[in-house]
């Protein structure tokens, strides 16, 4: 059976935040996840970090790990010191979740988020090939770290290297390491590809995460995405993964500006209560 989390954004308006309180929120709803900021576990100390695993290990939840990379830290970018830094910073990460024991980086950890296809330029593919070598660097430190990164395809809106599962396909076949694997979101799918299942299947067992969302970022049962396809998808490639949902309700702070949240999507709801509807909605799709 498929482990079910939330992202723990959903309730904040910035990304850092302490996950201490999270961690008891997802565990009282049901959870079994709480996916979590992974620039914000690199910067935290050893022993902060000592505290936040044995914190989940007490109430039984797992941590999954997410970021779109700072511009700062683009491993596509065709600046040499910018590739350097940001590989450092994939390996700092590896090695803070290795600490943890060791888990799922994902996010669009191939390049830098958000970002459009620099002006002037109409060919990605010498962005492609530096994000692959820059990758296959990083793999190492995932390898020797027990740590999966999964690159995330998204919407031509927020990023242009991934936008397809089959572009993730070829990118992590160009990676080859094990340890590097495609993270998928329905959000994103329902925008890029023909058909949602396919596009599952399609990834087989390169599938290392699956965040799930509806076509508004409202949590799943609330829109049109194909959640019945969705879950025969998954029984086909006998996906048993991890299932991250990531809605996005409310307007204001940085993580409003960067969802671009222009409207408040919670109004007359609970979050709780929506979180806690969604995940029974999801374990009625994924059974
Ligand atoms: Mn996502």
């Amino acid at each position: 059976m498929n482990k079910i989390g939330i992202y723990y954004a959903y309730w904040t308006h910035e990304w850092d935040a302490d996950f201490h309180p999270f961690i008891d929120k997802v565990a009282d709803i049901g959870f079994d996840i709480l996916e979590t900021n992974a620039g914000t576990v690199a910067r935290m100390t050893a022993e902060e970090r000592r505290s936040l695993r044995s914190h989940a290990d007490a109430r039984g939840i797992a941590l999954t790990y997410c970021i779109g990379l700072p511009h700062e830290f683009d491993i596509a970018s065709p600046d040499a010191t910018t590739r350097r830094k940001g590989i450092s910073y994939l390996v700092q990460m590896a090695k803070s979740v290795g600490e943890m024991g060791g888990g799922k980086v994902g996010g669009i950890i191939y390049s830098s988020w958000p970002m459009n296809m620099p002006k002037g330029e109409s060919d990605k593919r010498p962005y492609l090939e530096r994000s692959i070598a820059s990758m296959k660097e990083a793999a190492k430190a995932a390898e020797d770290n027990n740590v999966i990164f999964n690159v995330e395809v998204v919407n031509r809106f927020e990023q242009f290297l991934l936008n397809t599962c089959a572009e993730a396909v070829s990118y992590v076949g160009a990676v080859g390491s094990p340890n590097v694997k495609i993270l998928l979101d329905t959000f994103h799918l329902n925008i890029e590809e023909d058909f949602v299942g396919e596009a599952i299947i399609r990834a087989g067992d390169s599938l290392g995460h699956l965040h799930i969302g509806e076509n508004n970022r409202m949590p799943p049962g609330y829109g049109h995405i194909p959640w019945t396809e969705i879950g025969a998808a998954l029984r086909q490639i006998h996906y048993t993964g991890d299932v991250v949902m990531e809605p996005f309700l409310m307007p204001g702070g940085q993580v409003g500006a960067d969802i671009k949240v222009y409207r408040d999507l919670s109004v007359g709801l609970d979050l709780d209560e929506e979180a806690r509807k969604a995940l029974l909605f999801m374990r009625g799709v994924l059974k």
